[in-house]
């Protein structure tokens, strides 16, 4: 299969100079203006390559239609998703460089030369060697997660139109705004959307098919203290910051970010504020297993039991909110989503592998709404950090891994 990776890689760097950052304190969707600028470039570019049905919906989501070739109308209607948005936590609107057949030496970028990729830190960039390795100039984000998924998802499209000869069923394009905030399928009308399983286009190295995320819950804990003059506070003030330092140093250690990996699970407290009358802390729960949810929370709430024993006179509470669920869950009842992916990726010559995901995905949330959605590699590395880079090949071995998904789900 000739994947034209020229354009790929063309229509890639023109989407991350556009800056898509993500704000968690705007109330719209998107969430910033900036996003707007790639959703009319895409449903354009869209219309461009001729696909059907191209729209794009008050909040920002881009949807369009690939038609089924003759004799796969009855095939079941897949769905493409990849998101517009970059993270918060730095700058977007990248100076792309394209490293052409990168030779091993580390790469220092220039906007800020602290900021270098070697292959001892970064032992993926050494698989990358004589590949064309894509990078920003140091002081933004590159914006792979997820303009790589787009620029695969788009090229896919663009292939399966320039060659009606390829056998597909119905498939549907969907670009969304602001996953990166966790809200990137809130506005999303899965009638509309009309596919019976879905891909996101948002995975990491070269073959990882995902079909588990994490579970996730989110958690504040509000403290009431009592006020009074500090100079005559004695036996009467109860400080609500200083049992906020005490809540947070009774939880483990050994349960936290910064001490877990793999399969393990943590409680994170995200942010604390207040004064000496009332604190508010937040804090994210994450486990693969609900079970395991279920012994965080329990742990939450002895630990505050304790603090109340400890200082009745405080008003403590503890409130827990469900975020989402590993996706396991419902695709292990059909699995057959995730075996096509993994039989595409074959087909295109990359060894697929499963790795659950210390975090959520779209396909988290669409998974729970009854739509299927596992999530495949896009060849991104160093996400939301300067150093972020993807190679054009790994991008052409998704794009070809979606247009070989097209034929397996017409039973081709
Ligand atoms: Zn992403």
């Amino acid at each position: 299969m000739q994947i034209d990776t020229a354009d790929l890689l063309e229509r890639f760097l023109r989407y991350v100079r556009i800056d898509t950052r993500a704000h968690p304190d705007s109330p719209t969707c998107p969430s910033s203006p900036g996003q707007w600028d790639l959703i009319r470039l895409l449903a354009r570019e869209l219309q461009e390559i001729g696909a059907a049905e191209v729209g794009t919906s008050e909040f920002g989501y881009v949807t369009a239609t690939l038609p089924a070739t003759p004799g796969c109308e009855t095939a079941p209607v897949i769905a493409w998703c990849a998101h517009v948005d970059t993270a918060p936590n730095l700058p977007g609107g990248a100076k792309p460089i394209v490293h052409r057949a990168y030779d091993g030496r580390p790469i220092v970028l220039p906007d800020d030369p602290t900021q270098r990729l070697t292959v001892e830190t970064i032992p993926f960039l050494r698989e990358a060697i004589g590949q064309d390795v894509i990078t920003a100039s140091g002081t933004t984000l590159l914006g792979a997660d997820d303009k790589a998924g787009i620029a695969i998802v788009l090229q896919a499209a663009r292939h399966l139109l320039r060659h009606p000869e390829i056998p597909h069923g119905k498939i549907r394009v969907c670009f969304n705004p602001d996953e990166e905030i966790a809200r990137g399928v809130d506005k999303l009308d899965l009638t509309q959307l009309g596919a019976q399983a879905a891909y996101t286009l948002d995975g990491a190295e070269r073959g990882e098919i995902c079909h588990e995320t994490f579970s996730a819950d989110a958690a504040r804990l509000t403290i009431a203290g009592v006020a009074s003059h500090p100079g005559w506070a004695k036996d009467v003030m109860v400080n609500a910051l200083r049992l906020a330092g005490r809540y947070l140093a009774a939880l483990p250690m050994a349960q936290s970010p910064e001490r877990t990996s793999g399969r393990e699970g943590f409680i994170h407290p995200i942010s604390c504020t207040g004064s000496a009358e009332e604190a508010t802390v937040s804090f994210i729960l994450r486990d693969f297993e609900v079970e395991g949810l279920a012994a965080k929370r329990a742990l939450m709430e002895q630990i505050a039991a304790e603090l109340r024993a400890a200082e009745p006179k405080a008003r403590v509470e503890l409130k827990f909110t469900e975020q989402y669920r590993n996706m396991r869950y419902w695709l292990e009842q059909d699995m057959r989503p995730v075996e096509f992916a993994r039989a595409a990726a074959r087909r295109a010559g990359v060894e697929p592998f499963a790795q659950p995901i210390r975090g959520g995905t779209d396909g988290s949330r669409l998974t729970q709404r009854g739509l299927p959605t596992p999530n495949i590699f896009t060849g991104m590395h160093e996400v939301h950090s300067q150093r972020e880079w993807v190679t054009r090949q790994d991008m052409g071995k998704a794009t070809e891994t979606l247009v070989h998904l097209a034929q397996l789900w017409a039973g081709r």
